[in-house]
Order: C-alpha cells, then sequence, then structure tokens
C-alpha cells in the first residue's frame, strides 16, 4: 500500500513537473508571458547591455539600451547581424517578448548610468530624430517605438557632476528636453532606498509579494534597514579631482523580490579598486550587505577585472549568475574563479553569458564550463516566485528558438 501511494504520489509529480515544462522545450519558440509569472530578458546584441522586465501583472520595464558606436576586434558579432542597430533590434526584441499584449509599451526605463553600452552613443550616421536636435541611438531609438511610461536615470533634473561631458550625454539630454517639452515623457531621478518608486501598475492588489527595491546610486546606498540610505563617498570637495568616482561607481543596483525569489542587478558598479585607490572605489562590498542572498544576479560590469569582489561573491551567493557580455575582456579570468569558488559559497551554481568571444574562450581554458555561452538569457520565474527556469534563446536570427532549457531551480 505504502509503495502503491508514493508510487502515484510521484507518477502525480512527475505530471505535474511535466505540464509545467510543457511551454517552454528546446527547438521550439519561447512561449509568451503569462500573468503571474516574472520573465527577466538579458537580451544579446553584441553592442551593449539590455534587458526587459516582465513583472507578474504585466508591468514592463526596460534596463538600459546599449548601442556602442563602434566595433573593434574585441567585439562580438552584431546580434543578430548587421542589418539594423541595436537599438532597432532591441525594440523589436521588446516586441515580440510583449505580443501578449496589443498596445505594446514600456511602463519603466531605467538607465543605469551613463556609458554608450547602457545607453547608445551617437556615431557619426547614427540616424537623426525625425522631430528634435537629436540621433537616435540606444535609448533615444527604443523611444521612437515603444511608449515610455516614466524614464528613470541618475541625475534628473540638473545632472550636476559628477557626470559625463562627451557627445553622448549632449544627445541623451537634447532627446530628453524634446521628449519632455513636445511628448510628455516623465522622468525621474533613481532614489535609493525606496521600494515605491517602480511598482506594479496594472494589478497591484493581485501580488503583494513583489518588491522592487532601489539600493545604490550616485554613492547612495540603502542600508537593509526600512528606507534608510547612507552616502559611501566622502565629501568631493576633500577628494582630489584624479579620485573622483568615475561612472561605474555611480550606476544604479536594485533588488527585486517575488515571494521567495530574489535577484539583484548592480550594473557596472566595481568592488575590486585598482591599484593605489581608496578604499571607498569598492562600491560593491556596502551593496552587498545591504542585498543579502539571493537566487539569481547579473554579474557587475560584465565580468570585467574591477568587479565581482569575494564578499559579494558570498553574500549573494546565487545559484544562477547572468554575464552580459560582448567584449573579449568579460569576464576576466580572477572574476570568472570568484564566481566558480565553493570556498566562496558552497553548493551548485550555473553561470550563463550573452556572447562569449572567442579570445576569452582561448584565454581562460575553463570557460567550457559555462552553461550557456551565447544567445538571449531568459529567467522564467513561476507564479508565487517558488521556482524559476533558465531558458537560452537563440540570438543568430529573429526566430525566438528556445535552444536549451535549465530548472526547475528552487527558490530559498
Ligand atoms: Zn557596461
Amino acid at each position: 500500500m505504502m509503495k502503491a501511494n508514493w508510487f502515484l504520489t510521484f507518477s502525480w509529480m512527475a505530471l505535474v513537473a511535466a505540464a509545467a515544462c510543457a511551454d517552454d522545450i528546446a527547438e521550439q519558440e519561447i512561449a509568451p508571458w503569462q500573468p503571474g509569472t516574472l520573465d527577466i530578458h538579458q537580451i544579446s546584441s553584441g553592442r551593449g547591455n539590455a534587458a526587459v522586465y516582465l513583472f507578474p501583472d504585466g508591468t514592463t520595464m526596460l534596463v538600459d539600451a546599449g548601442e556602442l558606436p563602434s566595433k573593434t576586434p574585441r567585439h562580438t558579432p552584431d546580434r543578430p547581424d548587421s542589418s539594423r542597430r541595436a537599438g532597432e533590434w532591441i525594440v523589436r526584441y521588446v516586441q515580440h517578448a510583449l505580443r501578449h499584449d496589443p498596445q505594446p509599451a514600456l511602463d519603466y526605463v531605467l538607465l543605469t548610468h551613463f556609458h554608450e553600452d547602457h545607453m547608445g552613443g551617437p556615431a557619426d550616421d547614427a540616424p537623426a530624430a525625425p522631430a528634435g536636435a537629436y540621433r537616435l541611438t540606444g535609448v533615444t531609438r527604443v523611444a521612437e517605438s515603444l511608449p515610455i511610461g516614466k524614464l528613470l536615470d541618475r541625475a534628473w533634473p540638473d545632472y550636476q557632476p559628477p557626470i559625463p561631458d562627451n557627445s553622448t550625454m549632449k544627445n541623451y539630454r537634447a532627446f530628453l528636453k524634446w521628449q519632455t517639452e513636445n511628448k510628455g515623457l516623465k522622468v525621474e531621478r533613481f532614489l535609493p532606498g525606496r521600494n515605491d518608486q517602480v511598482v506594479l501598475c496594472r494589478d497591484p492588489q493581485k501580488y503583494p509579494h513583489f518588491e522592487f527595491r532601489n539600493v545604490a546610486a550616485n554613492g547612495e546606498i540603502w542600508t537593509g534597514v526600512g528606507n534608510v540610505t547612507r552616502q559611501h563617498f566622502p565629501d568631493l570637495d576633500s577628494v582630489p579631482r584624479g579620485q573622483w568616482p568615475h561612472e561605474n561607481m555611480l550606476s544604479t543596483a536594485f533588488r527585486l523580490s517575488y515571494g521567495k525569489f530574489d535577484y539583484f542587478n548592480g550594473a557596472d558598479i566595481p568592488g575590486v579598486p585598482p591599484e593605489g585607490s581608496p578604499v571607498w572605489h569598492d562600491v560593491e562590498t556596502p551593496v552587498a550587505k545591504a542585498v543579502g542572498p539571493v537566487e539569481a544576479a547579473i554579474v557587475d560590469h560584465h565580468g570585467y577585472l574591477d568587479s565581482q569582489n569575494e564578499f559579494l561573491v558570498a553574500t549573494l551567493r546565487p545559484r544562477a549568475w547572468v554575464i552580459s557580455v560582448w567584449d573579449s575582456g568579460h569576464p576576466t579570468a580572477r572574476v570568472w574563479n570568484r564566481l566558480r569558488s565553493t570556498h566562496l559559497y558552497p553548493g551548485p551554481r550555473d553561470v550563463f553569458a550573452t556572447d562569449v568571444h572567442p579570445a576569452t574562450n582561448l584565454v581562460i581554458s575553463s570557460l567550457d564550463k559555462l552553461a550557456s555561452s551565447h544567445g538571449h538569457i531568459v529567467l522564467r520565474v513561476s507564479p508565487g516566485g517558488d521556482e524559476f527556469r533558465v531558458l537560452i534563446v537563440d540570438d543568430t536570427s529573429e526566430s525566438h528558438k528556445v535552444t536549451k532549457v535549465f530548472g526547475p531551480y528552487p527558490s530559498r
């Protein structure tokens, strides 16, 4: 009797698992988003960072729209190909991810910081906007095709230094001026510590266990207590200009929670300052203290040599790491070793990368241990957040075909 019961239970569990998997099978087009599910798509473009988030009630968010204005042999090819610019590919990807919605729109766009690989840089041959004195690249290209509910960045409205003084910033500010004056675009400064700046805007009552916590920007870092923050940098009047925080240090960071599922995105914050730098150039350590353990995390600064310090890796200890990568310096060997180190935290973990450069594979032979090294990476979190899967989606065409499925991974 016991045996029969056990067998029935097992069969039932297998059936449930099969039903849960049925939507996403390798070699088929990725299934559309469904209400209650949290989807996080890390887009592979070969030109920078971009991710689209579909919250459980259908609220949408784009985090960055990178479009590097030029390519070097250090970069991987454009994905899917060079027939369009990255901003346009991102729009088309988002439209497909939102195909359940007859009027696709981005409720939020977050620019993590002011670098071309996150916002788009105006190449000389980038098309001019039909109206307004700016070029279409990255985020300005996205705004041309998709309605934006609210744009968040780290420095609105006054853009006080430290701020880049370059053509990318001039183009972005010309875009903001025209869009706010003529199209009513809403812009806000990303406010660290808050958990009510990015909210579910379609059916919040239905999903009370969802939270978007702003963790850091401009060196102002959440303490992990209430909405309290602390300024991590010293008064800049007392700091020699050469040691002023660089743009990556000013990046936004956030934690997203859905039931037991937690996710971290620290954009390009560094944690391993170059030799001779002040200790406060390490932004990862105070950020990790506030965030704590998560199920999945973006690898900071694409896995470059100044990122992923031991404390951050040991504190976040995710089951899944996602690296947004297109450059031969992403990741570097020591970062890769830390991600895999079971001395820093025990247990298995899978590392997924959007597009590893062949030279990086040559330098770091153990990169063949990556769970995936090419393709869009989709975290699909089940309703309620108890478990998640990772789907790899072909980035060499617009087939949106799932090439690999990982998980389910239980949330802790
Ligand atoms: Zn970057």
